[in-house]
C-alpha cells in the first residue's frame, strides 16, 4: 500500500503527524504501508514558488491514496493561480476526483458536545455525497467586468448530464451499503441547472429500485439538517450546496475537527482529508483536534486500500480514547480530561 502524505499548512502538519502515528500503530497487527511525504499549499509555494510542484504531482501519480492535511493562509490569498488552495484543486482535477464523501455521525460519548440537544442528534448517521468538480466553482463564463459604470461579478452554475449521472451513481451505490435512502438536494424551483440535476438523478434512480429517492430544496434541507438530522441517510448534493450543508452537518457531531472526508473518482485512488481548513488561528499550539484526520486515514484504508479491518481498528480506537475521557479543547466540557493534539494522537494509537 503506497500512501502519499501531504500535510500542507497551518495545523496540517500537527494533525497529519497524529494520523501517521496511528497508521504506524497498525503495523504490529500486520497492516503496513509505504508512506512518502510531499509538499502542497503555502508550504510548497514558499519552498518552490508553486502550490503543487512537479515532485508532488509525481507522488500523487505514484501512490494508491493521498492522506492530506489542509492548505491555506490568509496572507497568501492574493496570489491568484498560485494560491495554496489551487494546489488542492489541481490535485482533485489531475486525479479526476469528482465525488466528495463526508459522513456525519456522533460518538455516543460526544452527544453533549453538539450545540443541538442530545435527543435531536441521538442516532445521527448520515453521509453527504457532494459533487466536487462542477457547479459555480468551475463554470464558465466567470469574472468581474464593468457594466453601466459599475463593477459586476458573475459566475455560472453549469452541470452536464454526465456529471450528474456519475455523482448520482456514487450516492446510490453508497446508499446500497447503508439504509438505502437517497435525498437529492437542489433548487429546481428556481434554477434550470438544478432542474436538469433533478431529472438526471431520477433517471439514474431507476437503476436502483431498492433505493428510496426523495428530493429536497436546499433551503428546506438546511432547516431539516438542524431540526431532524436523523431522517437522512445519504444526501446527494451539487458542489456549492454540499459545501455549505456539510459544514452544518459537521457541527451536529460536536466539532468541525471530528469529520473526515474522502474525494474519489472513477478509480480506487482517493484523497483523504479532514473537512476543516488550516485553522491559522490555532496553528502551532498543539490544541487542534486530530480526530477528523485520523478518521480520514480510516476512510482511506476502507475505500482505497481494501483494508476494512484496519479502518475498523482505527474507528474503534477513536471511540475508546473518547470513552476514556480524552478531549481536545474543541470538544471538551468542564471536568473533561483536556489534552493537546499529540496526546490525543497518543491515546488513539495506544488504543490500537
Ligand atoms: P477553518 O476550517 O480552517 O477554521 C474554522 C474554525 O474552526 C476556526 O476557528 C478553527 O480554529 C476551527 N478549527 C478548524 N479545524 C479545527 C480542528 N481540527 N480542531 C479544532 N478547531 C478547528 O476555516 P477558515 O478559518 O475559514 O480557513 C482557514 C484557511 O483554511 C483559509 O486559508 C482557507 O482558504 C483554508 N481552507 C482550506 C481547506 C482545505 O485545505 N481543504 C478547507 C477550508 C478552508
Amino acid at each position: 500500500m503506497k500512501v502519499a502524505v501531504m500535510a500542507g499548512d497551518g495545523i496540517g502538519p500537527e494533525i497529519v503527524a497524529q494520523a501517521v502515528k496511528v497508521l504506524k500503530a497498525l503495523e504490529p497487527h500486520g497492516i503496513s504501508m509505504e508512506m512518502r511525504e510531499g509538499l502542497v499549499g503555502a508550504a510548497a509555494y514558499d519552498a518552490t514558488g508553486d502550490p503543487l510542484p512537479p515532485e508532488s504531482q509525481e507522488l500523487a501519480a505514484w501512490c494508491d491514496a493521498i492522506l492530506f492535511g489542509s492548505v491555506g493562509g490568509f496572507e497568501y490569498e492574493h496570489l491568484g493561480a498560485k494560491r495554496p488552495g489551487q494546489g488542492l484543486l489541481r490535485l482533485r482535477k489531475d486525479l479526476e476526483l469528482f465525488a466528495n464523501i463526508r459522513p456525519a455521525s456522533v460518538f455516543s460519548e460526544l452527544k453533549d458536545a453538539s450545540p443541538l440537544r442530545a435527543e435531536i442528534i441521538e442516532g445521527l448517521d448520515l453521509v453527504i455525497v457532494r459533487e466536487l468538480t462542477g457547479d459555480l466553482y468551475f463554470g464558465q463564463p466567470r469574472g468581474i467586468c464593468t457594466k453601466d459604470n459599475e463593477r459586476v461579478g458573475y459566475n455560472t452554475m453549469v452541470y452536464a448530464e454526465s456529471e450528474v449521472e456519475r455523482i448520482a451513481h456514487v450516492a446510490f451505490r453508497t446508499a446500497m451499503t447503508r439504509k438505502r435512502r437517497v435525498c437529492s438536494v437542489d433548487k429546481a424551483n428556481v434554477l434550470e441547472a438544478m432542474q436538469l440535476w433533478r431529472e438526471t438523478v431520477e433517471k439514474v434512480a431507476r437503476e436502483y429500485p431498492q433505493v428510496e429517492l426523495t428530493h429536497m430544496y436546499v433551503d428546506a434541507a438546511a432547516m431539516m439538517l438542524v431540526r431532524e438530522p436523523t431522517r437522512f441517510d445519504v444526501m446527494l448534493t451539487p458542489n456549492l450546496f454540499g459545501d455549505i450543508l456539510s459544514d452544518v452537518a459537521s457541527m451536529l457531531s460536536g466539532s468541525i475537527g471530528m469529520i473526515p472526508s474522502a474525494s474519489i473518482g472513477g478509480t480506487k485512488k482517493g484523497l483523504y482529508e479532514p473537512i476543516h481548513g488550516s485553522a491559522p488561528d490555532i496553528a502551532g499550539q498543539n490544541i487542534a483536534n486530530p480526530v477528523a484526520t485520523i478518521l480520514s486515514a480510516a476512510m482511506m484504508l476502507r475505500l482505497s486500500l481494501d483494508c476494512p479491518q484496519g479502518a475498523e481498528r482505527i474507528e474503534k480506537a477513536v471511540g475508546a480514547a473518547l470513552a476514556q475521557g480524552y478531549r481536545t479543547a474543541d470538544i471538551a466540557r468542564p471536568g473533561d480530561k483536556r489534552v493537546g493534539t499529540s496526546e490525543m494522537g497518543d491515546a488513539i494509537a495506544a488504543a490500537i
